[in-house]
């Protein structure tokens, strides 16, 4: 029988998520907590109670009476939903995407999903903090086409202050995938007092500059969360922080393009 997951969306159409159109699969649980975090209905494993239904475009079998985000579902669930949109997937060279959360840490289910999409010839997106340890990481990778990898900080001690954990796990693990060859687009967001200054700059070009990558995606902080953080009944630690400005988004974009990278803004 096929393993059951427990995740809180899958999204049609999406077209952030990797190249072409996509079907999303939003996994639930991350052992993270970094203070920006715009999807916090993503971190807590369980099911939860939430107040009001979110989204468009997205398939509303996660939520009961709009009052509880996350539900168990099994592969052969999920994979109805995913073939229903080949056609889309064919058009547009697009394919299927597993987010969250940090869906490595349901590796098994992550794993029979990714097996059954290779199978049915569908693109695979994994976006992943990478916590997880060096095995999983072997587990999965061969049927992951393209890694959309979060890197938050270089610095460990900033790492463990606005994320709750080291990154030890997360570089190594990057470091290898790089060294296998695998697909990687590094992905950063940007976080004004926390991760924008020219030291962390600095430290992700350094680091970023001895990988085999496609490019490094800049992700600008937002504020579309915060609603969500006042329907968890949770803290949103955020709320003095102003998104950067373009001038700002430049600058950093220059500044890790002087490490020989190539960089873009995600919008
Ligand atoms: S890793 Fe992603 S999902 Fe997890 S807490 Fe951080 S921003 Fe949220």
């Amino acid at each position: 029988m096929a393993s059951q997951g427990i995740i809180f969306d899958i999204k049609k159409y999406a077209i952030h998520d990797g190249p072409g159109i996509r079907t999303t699969i939003f996994f639930k649980g991350c052992p993270m907590d970094c203070w920006w975090c715009h999807n916090p209905e993503s971190q807590k494993k369980e099911p939860e109670p939430f107040t009001d239904a979110l989204q468009t475009n997205s398939v509303n079998l996660c939520r009961s009476d709009g009052e509880i985000i996350g539900r168990s579902i099994s592969v052969t669930e999920v994979m109805k939903e995913i073939n229903k949109d080949i056609v889309f997937y064919e058009e547009s060279n697009g394919g299927v995407s597993f987010s969250g959360g940090e869906p490595l840490m349901q590796k098994d289910f992550l794993n029979e999903l990714l097996i059954d999409c290779k199978k049915n010839g569908l693109h695979t997106t994994l976006d992943t903090a990478g916590c997880a340890s060096k095995e999983i990481i072997l587990l999965i990778a061969p049927n992951v086409d393209l890694f959309l990898y979060d890197l938050k900080l270089v610095n460990d001690k900033k790492h463990q202050k606005f994320t709750g954990i080291s990154n030890k796990e997360i570089l190594e693990n990057l470091l290898l995938l790089s060294e296998l060859k695998y697909n990687i687009l590094v992905r950063i967001p940007i976080i004004p007092t926390i991760n924008d200054s020219k030291e962390d700059i600095a430290d992700f070009g350094k680091f970023i500059q001895k990988l085999n990558i496609i490019r490094v995606d800049l992700l600008p902080f937002h504020t579309i969360g915060e609603e969500k953080y006042k329907k968890l009944n949770k803290v949103n630690r955020m709320k003095e922080i102003i998104p950067p400005s373009k001038e700002r988004i430049e600058e950093i974009k220059k500044q890790l393009e002087s490490f020989d990278l190539e960089v873009c803004v995600e919008v």
